[in-house]
């Protein structure tokens, strides 16, 4: 995909699936991805008048969810719920605006098998979450296990790609 398949005041021709509890800047992100563009150029030509997706998840005006409803032809309801917008503010302080520091694994794994790489959901960032809301899978907390997750599953994915004995060593290697 190239950037000249965007074209100007047209939807995408090619929308991906959000996953369920998914974050408006991961799913907005993955499209980035998708059509392998930059986020600025990716930001400028949805006109949302900023360049930081992350915001959109805490903030977000109704010219701007009038925007992502043209572009990728979704609900508006969809779109907000999507984001922490819709929050009492007294949870404000909860809601993490760097990276999350909880995952779930299960989802984490579930997303990776769908080819939904990047998936970043909402509940990630919510400090009062304790168990995912999508598969009731207790949350892990620690970056440490964020990474170790990651290259476990791009173990398995090679593995499942290769199918090789060779991908087989290399899991047990690294010791997950
Ligand atoms: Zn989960």
């Amino acid at each position: 995909m190239t950037t000249s398949l965007i074209v100007e005041e047209r939807p995408l021709p090619v929308i991906l699936q959000p996953a369920r509890d998914e974050l408006l800047s991961s799913w907005l992100r993955r499209h980035v991805a998708f059509y392998g563009v930059t986020e600025p150029i990716f930001t400028s030509w949805l006109r949302l008048g900023t360049k930081n997706l992350r915001s959109l998840d805490g903030q977000l005006g109704l010219d701007q969810v009038a925007r992502i409803v043209e572009k990728f032809r979704c609900d508006p309801n969809a779109v907000l719920e999507m984001t922490h917008a819709p929050l009492p503010a007294e949870f404000a302080p909860l809601v993490r605006s760097s990276k999350p520091r909880q995952f779930c694994r299960s989802c984490w794994d579930r997303h990776l098998a769908a080819d939904a790489q990047g998936v970043v959901m909402k509940s990630w960032r919510e400090g009062w979450r304790v168990t995912c809301p999508v598969c009731g899978s207790p949350l892990c907390r620690k970056a440490i296990s964020l990474a170790a997750a990651t290259i476990r599953s791009a173990t398995r994915a090679l593995f499942q790609r290769t199918g090789t004995l060779r991908g087989k060593e290399r899991t047990s290697s690294i010791g997950i």
